[in-house]
């Protein structure tokens, strides 16, 4: 490694990734022997993969030399695996990349030209998915407008983790070490000069993804309680508005039977309120549970990740 050259670490968090680890590591050194201002360093999380992946990790250290990995203990899902690698990163920027080629790594030399220019955090929107179903679209465009209508922070829409970070911004996100991670949150949270450079998100090159709609929706919710309360104050806004109806209702029941006398029949609409109301009480305890459950978790204060070996080191603690 020379010195006097900026280093650039391409971070991948890698889960069962063996068939696309080839491909990608080809496509990366090309990109490379294209940038010769700067040492490069590239960094995967193997996430408790059980097919090859390390295999070829392991293999690909052998040769070259500015290969190097985090083997987690277990796979303890992308999130988890991202803070890792940041833990691990050398460079004075950083880049992330998914490893199935669906962020494409061409980009790559555009974002150094803003970090250079003096941006911190560069990332790539995207102007189309493809090979991703419209049910998947959908449910994501609407999702970020919920989420932006429940906070102040501007919430980056359509936007992945592809992005590259300059130094000071991998040590801001270190030092957020909260367990129910929403990583795409934490980038607008911490500020500093973005730059949003556009692009197409090709589909997969290989192997399957590893979300399904059952993590999508774990995801979703994460994303809103680890980044506002607003639930909580619509919980006490609707119960304010239902207690003003009642109260409405009440008096308009006392008139009435003032004026008309004692009217018995009322059966349906008793049943109806108390259902409505007692179905309303239950989503709002559910609601409070969501964030009860995410302090249960925080207070525990465990460590994020374990990592089984950093390179050919064995190790026995985290960073
Ligand atoms: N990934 C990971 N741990 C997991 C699941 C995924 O490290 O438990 C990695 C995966 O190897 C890939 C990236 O996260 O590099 C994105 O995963 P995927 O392509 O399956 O997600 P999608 O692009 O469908 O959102
Ligand atoms: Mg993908």
């Amino acid at each position: 490694m020379e010195e006097n050259k900026k280093l650039v670490t391409i971070l991948i968090p890698a889960y069962n990734e063996e068939e696309v680890l080839p491909m990608l590591y080809e496509r990366l050194l090309k990109l490379i022997d294209g940038l010769p201002k700067y040492n490069f360093e590239i960094l995967f999380v193997n996430d408790g993969s059980t097919d090859k992946t390390l295999e070829l990790i392991k293999e690909m250290r052998k040769t070259d030399s500015r290969v190097c990995y985090v083997n987690l203990s277990r796979n303890f899902g992308k999130e988890i695996a991202m803070i890792a690698g940041f833990d691990y990163v050398r460079g004075d920027c950083m880049i992330n990349i998914d490893a199935d080629l669906q962020d494409p790594p061409e980009l790559i030399p555009e974002m150094l030209k803003y970090w250079e220019e003096g941006y911190d955090d560069v990332y790539a929107k995207r102007k189309s998915r493809k090979g991703e179903s419209p049910l998947k679209k959908l449910t994501s465009w609407g999702y970020y407008r919920v989420l932006q209508s429940m906070t102040n922070i501007k919430i980056q829409t359509d936007t992945g983790d592809f992005r590259l970070l300059d130094r000071r911004c991998v040590e801001a996100i270190r030092q957020m070490r909260e367990s129910q991670r929403y990583t795409k949150g934490l980038y607008s949270w911490i500020g500093y000069n973005k730059k949003e450079i556009l692009y197409d998100r090709d589909p997969r090159a290989a192997g399957k993804t590893k979300w399904n709609y059952r993590k999508l929706a774990n995801l979703s919710i994460d994303g809103i309680t680890s980044f506002t309360t607003a639930p909580l104050r619509w919980a006490a806004l609707i119960g304010m508005l239902v207690s003003l109806l009642g109260f409405i209702y009440m008096v308009v029941i006392i008139a009435r039977t003032l004026i008309y006398g004692i009217d018995v029949p009322g059966y349906a609409s008793i049943m109806v309120i108390i259902l409505f109301l007692g179905g309303l009480q239950l989503i709002f305890l559910g609601v409070i549970g969501e964030y009860l459950g995410r302090a249960f978790y925080e207070t525990k204060h465990r460590p994020l990740y374990f990592i089984d070996s950093y390179n050919e080191q064995r190790e026995t603690n985290i960073r």
